[in-house]
């Protein structure tokens, strides 16, 4: 048998049919209206390569030197060549077909997609890319279960098999072909309340395809409806201007104004509300976890497209409010504040103190330590992960400190003035880093104020039409930060992957030579790529003052700077030294020619559009085609905002505000400097002022925006930009999930507002 039904197979199944389609079978048999369909299993995929004989010339294509980028792409080119131009052997060829004309008939619309039999492997690329086709008709469908098939040697695939040393012929794909629906309505189903976890349905619906409603493009009608009365105690009628249909012709999906007339219309009835409430019911029964259903109707009948367990975040974890140490047995204390400073990364820590003030005494911080310093560098991130919690003297909510403890979970205070001359080594303290406090003794949580570290989080993510990402400074927090459903990376500095090195570029390259250089960049950028893939991942060039470069190998040679933040930094000095930078564009060509299409090029602290086309002809110099590739700039200076015309006609994809630096020199306020941390205002008008404005000629010119500064973290500048039409905003780890409960509350608010 090529082919399974998925009204035969079950959770038994996941072998030979993948786990999509095993839980579409397991829906089927447990009664549920799923669109028919069957399983290319994947005894089918074997049969076909080792029935046709091109086992062998295929996994030795395959067999490359991982780390070669040229022969990876040449390996998944001729893979796909095999697999594409082979035919399938006649008996197969006609059960696929034959079981494809009884879903409908042999013009029949059907979805196909791949369904990875080693889902559970560490990898999920490890089994190939997950490839879907929608609106597949007649012999066309052959191709694209080949298709599916190809898609076991993309480069990434191959990469993860050859590097883990696992055999490519060990891995099998199944293919999920199924009746299309042409969808007059759809949309998604909370079978549980999103934000609550209350024993609410909730129904989002447009009229069409579901895309607009899953992409987020289309502002939905949103019901509640009450479980225990079933009553529908709310409804919030969208003006839903756009709708996705297939073009009957084409068969393509296409993006089409509603009519006047269903604009404002109700798009789900009562007894179409019931009948949806009464199948999430059923389908959070038969997984007894509340879902997340995708539903589409046509001609009166109502479908499941898929259904997924709503997931809760859960932000109790390493590092947060219990990482002290002590096992849990804490001992009373003294509740004097001997220090304060800026509370600059949530939760309490109690530990021992650490003095640092050279790398050399990095050591000597142990598990569960308290890591007390001036200011943290790059290279101190290896105790900073060790450390229970972290204190400084110096720096803001921007600074090194702040930014790297949010992103492990680490409680922090920074700024407290004098914390190396107060605190002394080996004293045991408690630092709470919402209060921004530091008190002698261990303290319990409970013995402290309220603690706030035990935020309700809602559980699952809301659905914006403005994008909500994640800020990553530190590759090892990748995890962490995909795991909040963040829409992908606002922003990933590389800085910590090159000055972890201890050493500065220049002297890098020198010791090691440029190959190692380049692949230190690919390194790091590939594990917060992976971990996003599909979603983007926007790397930025290098940015580090001289200040932080002196403290390395090769630092001697840094210029001395008066004022680092006002100089040889970010685009200016890579302009500057073109033959070091082209390097690092080097590793972006080598990640895309790997199949990376998720990583986007930032570049930082750009003034003008000359800068801009400068990077932008030494991108092409190292063989990046700026046309093909998703590129843009950070927005630093009050000259970025004020000449973002001239760039967005350079060509640039993208504008992110950093408001870290577009706010000190915007005030000429040092963000590092605390004697004047009062006067650091995010949201100063002026600040504001220059964002909006910018925001607006982007949006004239097609460039999309959004915000990688620390304010985007702040609900004040969440409203401001979502107000202003901003395309994302990136957040903080720890603050993503209330972001995305801040965008969708201005954004329901400005519904409302519109057609009131
Ligand atoms: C910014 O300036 O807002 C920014 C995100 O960049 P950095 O903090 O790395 O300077
Ligand atoms: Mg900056």
């Amino acid at each position: 048998m090529a082919v399974l039904w998925l009204d035969e197979i079950g959770a038994d199944d996941l072998e030979s049919v993948g786990g999509k389609a095993a839980s579409l079978g397991e829906l089927t048999a447990a009664g549920l209206p799923v669109p028919p369909g069957f399983v290319v299993t994947a005894g089918t995929y074997r049969r076909f390569i080792e029935e046709t004989g091109i086992d062998e010339e295929l996994f030795e294509a395959v067999d490359v030197d991982a780390e070669d980028s040229e022969a990876l792409a040449e390996a998944e080119a001729r893979a796909q060549e095999i697999i594409l131009e082979t035919e399938m052997p006649e008996d197969l060829r006609e059960e696929v077909l034959a079981s494809y004309e009884e879903i409908g008939d042999d013009e029949a619309f059907v979805a196909v997609r791949s369904s990875a039999t080693a889902e559970d492997l560490p990898d999920a690329s490890f089994a190939g890319q997950q490839e879907t086709f929608l609106n597949v008709t007649g012999e066309d469908l052959l191709a694209r279960v080949k298709r599916c098939w190809a898609s076991l040697f993309t480069q990434r695939a191959t990469y993860y098999r050859q590097e883990q040393g696992f055999a490519h012929d060990t891995v099998d794909i199944a293919v999920v072909v199924q009746q299309m629906v042409e969808a007059e309505k759809s949309g998604v189903m909370f079978t549980s309340h999103p934000s609550t976890g209350e024993r609410k349905v909730i129904i989002e619906a447009a009229w069409g395809l579901g895309e607009g409603v899953v992409s987020g493009s289309v502002t939905p009608d949103n019901y509640v409806i009450d479980r225990g009365t079933a009553a529908v105690t709310d409804v919030e009628v969208a003006d839903k201007k756009t709708m996705y249909i297939k073009d009957p012709e084409t068969g393509e999906t296409d993006e089409r104004a509603v009519p006047e007339e269903k604009r404002n219309e109700q798009v789900v009835d009562e007894t179409e509300i019931e009948r949806l409430v009464e199948l999430g019911e059923r389908v959070e029964d038969h997984y007894d976890t509340p879902q997340d259903v995708e539903w589409a109707i046509f001609e009166g009948e109502v479908y499941m497209l898929q259904s997924r367990p709503i997931t809760t975040i859960s932000e109790d974890g390493e590092g947060a409010a219990t990482a002290d140490g002590s096992g849990g047995a804490v001992q009373h204390a003294e509740k004097d504040v001997l220090l304060s400073g800026l509370g600059a990364s949530p939760g309490v820590a109690s530990g021992a103190v650490r003095i640092v003030d050279k790398l050399d005494q990095l050591d000597k911080v142990g598990e569960g330590d308290i890591i007390v310093t001036e200011m943290t560098t790059p290279d101190m991130v290896p105790a900073m992960k060790r450390a229970a919690g972290i204190v400084t003297s110096e720096g803001g909510m921007t600074s090194h400190a702040a930014i790297v403890a949010r992103e492990l979970g680490a409680p922090a205070v920074v700024g407290t003035g004098g914390a190396t001359d107060t605190l002394e080594d080996d004293q045991v303290v408690t630092l709470d880093g919402d209060k921004g406090t530091i008190r002698e003794g261990r303290q319990a949580q409970d013995e402290t104020e309220p603690v706030e570290e035990v935020r309700p989080q809602a559980p699952v993510k809301p659905m914006t039409a403005t994008e909500v990402k994640v800020n990553v400074s530190i590759p090892e927090a990748a995890e962490r930060a995909a795991a909040t459903g963040a829409d992908g990376v606002g922003l990933l500095r590389i800085e910590h992957m090159i000055l972890s090195t201890s050493k500065t570029p220049e002297r890098y390259i020198e010791d090691h030579g440029e190959r190692a250089y380049v692949q230190e960049i690919v390194d790091g950028v590939r594990g917060v790529a992976d971990e996003f893939y599909p979603r983007p991942v926007r790397v930025r060039t290098l940015d580090a003052p001289t200040d932080e470069f002196r403290q390395l190998e090769g630092g001697d040679d840094e210029p001395e700077e008066h004022n680092p933040m006002l100089g040889y930094r970010g685009i200016r000095r890579s302009l500057d030294r073109p033959e070091v930078f082209k390097h690092e564009l080097e590793a972006f060509r080598q990640l895309f020619e790997m199949g990376y299409d998720n990583v986007e090029i930032m570049f930082p602290l750009v003034n003008d559009a000359e800068d801009v086309l400068q990077a932008r002809s030494l991108m092409a110099e190292v063989g990046i085609d700026p046309e093909k590739r998703s590129w843009g700039v950070m927005v630093e200076t009050p000259a970025a905002a004020l000449g973002i015309e001239e760039m967005a006609e350079a060509g640039i994809d993208f504008a992110s505000f950093g408001t870290n630096d577009l706010t000190q020199y915007t005030l000429a306020v040092d963000r590092n400097n605390g004697t004047v941390a009062d006067q650091f205002d995010e949201l100063h008008p002026a600040v504001l002022d220059l964002i909006g404005q910018t925001i607006e000629t982007c949006r004239d010119h097609d460039v999309s925006t959004s915000i990688c500064g620390q304010a985007g973290s702040r609900p004040q500048m969440v409203n401001h930009l979502v107000n202003k039409g901003a395309t994302s905003i990136s957040a903080n780890i720890d603050a993503v999930r209330d972001v995305q409960h801040e965008v969708k509350r201005v954004e329901q608010k400005l519904l409302l507002d519109s057609v009131r």
